[in-house]
């Protein structure tokens, strides 16, 4: 990965889920813990369970309602919220997330998250984690009403920040979230190379990516 143009970058927008936190959390959550328990509460099958369960995971990709912890519990007839904290030791952040956000933050950037969790899996995640603060806002896309893949979520953030997309860096574990933030026109996009630490290295695509966060600090 090339150093990054720091003099050219003032603001930083950083994902938080598979960014600046292991995605083991959350893909344990909902392809493990969450079959397993459904199974047990509705009195079905584990594999009955993946039945039920994978044709509404595929139908709601990438839409609001998929963050949405409400939408679900709902949906599956369970609460999400309680299920989240029996699985909840496994929130952890990436190695050195810390030491990265605490030398831009010392830098003198601008630095806001954006994320698509729901401000309830925001608050059960920022409970166990120190991270807010290093933020200067902490924004959920359920606050603007679209995910940050679609264009509407730029212009609101657009609207509610002021930044210049020219002069920011943006850090997403999720491809089609990169390309969206590109259409908008921020100029510095960086993928996440092992988003989920059991799973080894993923395809980030045309995107530059973030294998260790002490790398990206070189030349602050
Ligand atoms: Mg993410």
């Amino acid at each position: 990965m090339a150093a990054l143009p720091w003099h050219d970058i003032d603001t930083v927008l950083l994902d938080m889920d598979g960014t600046l936190l292991d995605l083991h959390f959350d893909n344990h959550f909902w392809l493990e813990h969450l079959p397993q328990r459904y199974a047990e509460l509705h009195g079905v099958s584990r594999a009955m369970a993946e039945m039920e369960l994978q044709p509404l995971f595929e139908r709601h990709a990438g839409q609001l309602q998929w963050y949405c912890l409400d939408f679900w519990s709902a949906e599956l007839k369970l609460s999400v919220r309680e299920l989240k904290l029996e699985t909840a030791h496994l929130i952890a952040l990436r190695p050195d997330a810390d030491t990265f956000l605490a030398a831009i933050k010392k830098a003198g950037k601008r630095v806001v998250m954006i994320t698509n969790a729901h401000r309830d899996s925001l608050s059960l995640k920022l409970e166990r984690i120190e991270l807010a603060p290093y933020f200067e806002r902490l924004i959920s896309s359920h606050d603007y009403g679209f995910p940050k893949e679609s264009p509407q979520f730029w212009d609101a953030l657009q609207a509610d920040l002021d930044f210049d997309p020219a002069r920011s860096l943006f850090i997403d574990d999720t491809l089609p979230i990169l390309r969206s933030a590109r259409e908008f026109g921020v100029a510095h996009l960086l993928a996440v190379s092992e988003p989920d630490s059991r799973k080894g290295p993923k395809d980030t695509g045309e995107f530059g990516a973030v294998g260790d966060y002490r790398d990206l600090v070189a030349g602050l």
